[in-house]
């Protein structure tokens, strides 16, 4: 059967963007068809229709309309689907046959412009990573502000610390070019943390370099730092182009691009921007309960988003924190004046963003009064501050930017911007003249009413407006016979009469000509003027900078006061030491005042920290505060303490023994090794280390002597500041094999029948294991504590049999470090190819085994098994 022109305009569009839910523009709806009806209806609870059903075609349709699209394009992108806008690019009135039709725009998870439907507080990052064996590179962009950078990572745990960055950045979508999504897609797909980005798979540039030379009109990258960078100009390439496709050529407000060199912030990986809870609080899925709960009480979200960044790029840089602290002392000191700035700040809307619907040309009139309110305001806070650096505004240029609003554009403008009522009158005569005679073509009706009125003697007679006759004159039906001759019946309702009369139409056509003429020359006026305002893009992106900065310093010297903290020392020394501090979000978790203090002092005597008490006694609080007060030192933040000396930290890990996966679908035992692999390969003499209850997800012994082997390596090879808590007391016996290392442990008081924390850290090692104990305090039965017990001793005896057998060797799991292994193989083992038939069995099974499908008990038996091989038995 023949199908529609229509339905053939459809399919023939369709074929181009079959990897998208084609929005197609019919009337006053967008329809969707097919799958893509089927799929919308069930994501957007639409009705599912279908077209054309009585010539048995029976196509699947649904449709949303036209002046709401904008939230249901929303709810379909951040379910991750791809959307193509096909509009009627010419006037159906003037259309020979079917109306043209085109795509006109494009959105995904990364490229949404419609800040209307995104979070305030987050920038909307899309991604592109290109993975080689070389070096890993990736660039993001947020379109709507217009940010662009760059980076590469080099190196061992390449991968690992690909996750770290992509973890900071949260892109909502991430590019991959077809070499590196055919071969790590999967590893990507394991990590559920990455499960709501969507992955997108892209056709890499070639001339990558020439690509960017031209988009930002320069001779060379060399200024954004991307000089010898191959890798993060093929990223930055493969991103920028994406955009620039998807928006069908139209302008973007990319204006740069820079690249970031990852040496210069402390690095965090994934697990331990996740551990802390610096930014994200991953179990909840909101931000209660981090960092960044505590220290956001920003008054603009350009403030907000800055301070996001800072918490997930400490720097490194004593001179730069130096200078954050002073900005933050300053306004300490000032308290009036920070009072009065942040009062001010608050009336700051969004610059960027705006400035990024500038340039999309999504913008209308309250966005221009938004950024008149805004610059009025920057203004005056440049007054306040006057002098210092902090804000250095260019003032003429934003008074310029003001007085070119303010002149043009009314106070209260309506939300469309094609309907007119937006420009003052005043500032164009052309329009002017067209109001007035709109406005003398109203009086003139006016008085046509009082003539009538007049002469008929009606006195209810009424000239109303609607859309389909105009202008009519409206008699009740006692009335119909007072009416005149000369007037014109058009429509008859249940107790009235409509007509119309010849000079009431010539005015109607006057005001509803010089209405649409309004319309057009507003509109027009209105792109002129933001193409004007669009000149300044650099200037207003700098005052939404220096902003943000502003509003971030205010910001921390008013938590600083709120909370009590003290500004730390921040050196390049290697020495932390932290008096009465606290863990600057469980105290405000707990009733105030409640939250014990607690000193930590590492220097060149002290590296490792042993740290032992029972379960719920507050180990796990000691060390994250210490790692968080560490952050907060080196963003420019005050610390919760009565002092503070922070030696510059390069990189924090963490390990926490928990036995949740929640970051990736591996085993825990697995999940353990390779995190430690990763803390052993990667932590410097700088870095900080905490190792919470680490191998809890393995047996007790298990765990005790992984803990052990890791502990003795980080002190013997790397001498990374540790913090390792356990509640196994047999743990502190490391005290007297490391020299660097120290007992301390978590008081608490034991009677009878209960355990009163005291929550305070002293020196020595606890001399029992508590863990049992505490059970008791959850009040469970007897005999599971007898049990308990009993196995507690079975395992201790079993542990010190596998110390003995195992020896050194643990390190062999997780570390490939030559030097290890040299040390490790002191007993003789025989060449390759002089293996025993029991070896030979062994490596057979080794080679068959999935390590990941394992359960950690699995593993031990499946160890066991090995053994029992090896050994003939
Ligand atoms: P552990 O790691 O030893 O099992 P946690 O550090 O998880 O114990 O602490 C358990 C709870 O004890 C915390 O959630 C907190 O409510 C409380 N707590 C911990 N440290 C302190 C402290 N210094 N002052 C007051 N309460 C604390
Ligand atoms: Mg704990």
């Amino acid at each position: 059967m023949a199908e529609t022109p229509l339905m053939s305009q459809y399919r023939e569009i369709k074929s181009q963007y079959t990897d998208s839910i084609l929005l197609f523009r019919l009337g006053d709806f967008y329809e969707m068809f097919f799958d893509d009806a089927v799929t919308a209806s069930k994501e957007l609870g639409l009705t599912l229709t279908s077209r054309n059903r009585e010539k048995d075609l029976d196509i699947p349709l649904a449709g949303v309309p036209y002046h709401s699209v904008a939230s249901y394009i929303a709810k379909l992108v951040a379910k991750g689907y791809k959307v193509a806008i096909c509009d009627q690019v010419e006037d159906p009135k003037s259309a020979k046959g079917i109306v043209k039709r085109e795509v006109t725009r494009i959105i995904t998870p990364g490229t949404v412009i419609d800040t209307d439907f995104l979070d305030e507080k987050s920038n909307n990052y899309l991604m592109g990573i290109k993975i080689t064996d070389e070096y890993v590179a990736l660039a993001y962009i947020d379109i709507t502000t217009g940010e662009f950078k760059a980076s590469e990572i080099y190196g061992k745990e390449s991968f690992f610390k690909l996750l770290g960055e992509i973890n900071k950045v949260a892109p909502k979508e991430i590019l991959l070019d077809e070499a590196s999504y055919d071969r790590y897609i999967e590893e990507f797909k394991k990590h559920n943390s990455l499960s709501e980005i969507k992955f997108t798979k892209t056709v890499e540039r070639k001339k990558a370099d020439s690509y960017l030379k031209d988009y930002f009109k320069v001779i060379s990258l060399e200024s954004y730092g991307l000089k010898d960078k191959k890798g993060a100009i093929k990223a930055s390439a493969m991103v920028l182009e994406y955009v620039v496709e998807l928006q069908k050529g139209k302008e973007l407000p990319i204006t740069s691009l820079s690249y970031i060199n990852s040496e210069k912030v402390m690095e965090l990986n994934i697990t331990t921007q996740r551990n802390l809870d610096i930014v994200d609080n991953y179990r909840e899925r909101n931000s209660a309960g981090t960092l960044l709960w505590v220290l956001d009480e920003c008054m603009t979200s350009m403030g907000s988003r800055l301070l996001k960044k800072f918490l997930k790029n400490p720097l490194l840089d004593v001179e730069k924190i130096k200078k954050r602290q002073e900005d933050v002392g300053y306004f300490i000191e000032n308290v009036l004046l920070r009072e009065e700035i942040r009062e001010k700040l608050k009336d700051i809307y969004d610059i960027e963003r705006i400035l990024g619907k500038l340039i999309l040309e999504t913008e209308n009139g309250r966005d221009l009064i938004a950024l008149k309110k805004s610059i009025k305001n920057s203004l005056e806070i440049y007054k306040l501050l006057k002098g210092n650096s902090l804000f250095e505004i260019d003032i003429k240029v934003l008074v310029e930017i003001y007085n070119i609003i303010e002149k043009a554009i009314v106070d209260e403008p309506p939300f469309s911007i094609r309907e007119g009522g937006v420009i003052r009158s005043g500032y164009n005569a052309d329009l002017d003249e067209l109001h007035g005679i709109s406005k003398d073509g109203k009086d003139y009706i006016l008085e046509i009413e009082n003539r009538e009125r007049e002469r008929t003697g009606i006195k209810g007679l009424k000239i109303k407006y609607n859309k389909v006759f105009g202008y009519f004159i409206e008699v009740t039906k006692v009335n119909s016979a007072l009416v005149p001759e000369d007037y014109i019946r058009k429509q008859t309702l249940a107790n009235a009469e409509r007509y119309i009369v010849a000079d009431l139409k010539e005015y109607e056509e006057k005001v509803l000509n010089a209405k649409e003429r309004i319309e057009t020359l507003e509109y027009h006026l209105f792109k002129e003027l933001t193409a004007e305002i669009k000149k300044y893009r650099e200037d207003l992106q700098n005052l939404a900078y220096k902003v943000a900065y502003l509003d971030v310093i205010t910001d921390f010297s008013h938590i600083a006061i709120k909370n009590s903290y003290v500004r730390p020392d921040v050196d390049d020394g290697g020495d932390i030491e932290i008096i009465a501090g606290r863990h600057p979000v469980i105290e405000k978790l707990i009733p105030v005042g409640e939250f014990v203090k607690n000193n930590i002092v590492f220097d060149d005597k002290r590296e490792i920290i042993i740290l032992t008490g029972p379960n719920m006694s507050g180990k796990s609080t000691y060390m994250k505060q210490t790692a968080l007060i560490i952050i907060m030192a080196h963003i420019g933040s005050y610390v919760p303490a009565n002092y503070a000396k922070i030696g510059l930290v390069d990189k924090i890990f963490t390990r926490v023994g928990a036995s949740d996966d929640l970051l990736t679908g591996q085993s825990t035992f697995m999940l353990e090794m390779s995190e430690v692999a990763n803390i052993v390969n990667s932590a410097t003499k700088k870095s900080f280390i905490i190792l919470d209850e680490i191998g809890r997800g393995t047996s007790t012994f298990d765990g005790i002597s992984i803990a052990t082997a890791i502990t003795e390596y980080i002190h013997e090879k790397i001498g990374a500041k540790t913090i390792f808590a356990t509640h196994y007391h047999e743990l502190t016996q490391l005290e007297d094999k490391l020299e660097k290392s120290e007992n301390f442990r978590i008081e608490v008081k034991e009677d009878e029948n209960e355990i009163i924390f005291l929550r305070e850290i002293v020196k020595g090692g606890a001399d029992k294991s508590y863990g049992i104990e505490v059970a008791r305090l959850a009040g469970l039965p007897k005999e599971i504590l007898e049990r308990s017990k009993a196995i507690l001793k079975r395992l201790e005896e079993r542990k010190e049999i596998v110390e003995k057998n195992l020896g050194g060797e643990q390190l062999l799991l997780f570390g490939n470090i030559a030097s290890q292994n040299k040390e490790c193989s002191k007993k003789e083992t025989p060449k390759i190819g002089e293996l025993t038939k029991e070896q030979k069995i062994v490596m057979r099974v080794l080679d068959e085994i999935e390590p990941e499908k394992l359960t950690p008990l699995e593993a031990l038996l499946k160890l066991n098994e090995l053994k029992k091989i090896l050994n003939g038995s």
